[in-house]
């Protein structure tokens, strides 16, 4: 299996090779072609495993290819995250990911000045990869707008109820469309964890790696 199979942009699959990344990982085979169906997805994956390309590259596709696109200016996919670092580095990987695309993307966490944050969101970004608390906080004070977005992604979704993040991320989940593509990852599966998979995902795909 290579990239250029799985029926990727050219401009993604220039950025993915120049990553040094040679054949998609498991997760990644399976969840690419299943992002880009449009349908959700539950996925469940331990971190290194390559996870994620595997929900980035095709959110990147499908943000840039045809459909109706939303006001400039909009937030268009949320990453959930549970931690500032884990945020920072999906951000960065999407950065590089989105290189030779006309997408931007930005990242929000707790435990730092917000106005730099908030100065870059004013600007208008396509992908916002937040940590909870800090995305409840800017929404709350009327500085995030979250009714444009099309794809949502709770990484980690596992540690994200650990550390006790059940009620913000049901929070969020209310701001967001109803009406959009839902992709759900998480290393283990408790009954909370299906509880929040029955309550956001319609008809998903599920792939286990
Ligand atoms: P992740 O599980 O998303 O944290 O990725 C773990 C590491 O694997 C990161 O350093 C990625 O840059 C790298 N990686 C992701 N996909 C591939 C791939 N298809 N080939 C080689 N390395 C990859």
């Amino acid at each position: 299996m290579t990239f250029e199979e799985l029926n990727l942009a050219p401009a993604i699959v220039k950025a993915v090779l120049e990553q040094g990344y040679e054949n998609p990982t498991p997760i990644q085979a399976q969840a690419i072609p299943a992002v880009l169906t449009g349908q959700d997805l539950l996925a469940g994956a331990q971190t290194g495993t390559g996870k994620t390309a595997a929900f980035s590259l095709p959110m990147l596709h499908r943000l840039t290819q045809g459909g109706t696109q939303a006001p400039a200016g909009g937030i268009r996919a949320l990453v959930l995250s549970p931690t500032r670092e884990l945020a920072a580095q999906i951000n960065e990987n999407l950065v590089s990911y989105a290189k030779y695309l006309d997408v931007t993307s930005t990242v929000i966490f707790g435990g730092v000045g917000m106005k730099p944050q908030v100065d870059r969101i004013r600007k208008g970004v396509d992908i916002l990869v937040a940590t909870p608390g800090r995305l409840l906080d800017l929404q709350q004070q009327g500085l995030v707008d979250l009714s444009q977005v099309e794809i949502l992604v709770l990484d980690e979704a596992d540690r994200m109820l650990d550390m006790g993040f059940i009620h913000d991320v049901k929070k969020v989940l209310n701001l967001v469309p109803k009406d959009k593509q839902s992709l759900l990852f998480s290393a283990t599966f408790s009954d909370d964890i299906r509880e929040l998979a029955n309550s956001l995902l319609k008809n998903p795909q599920s792939i286990q790696v």
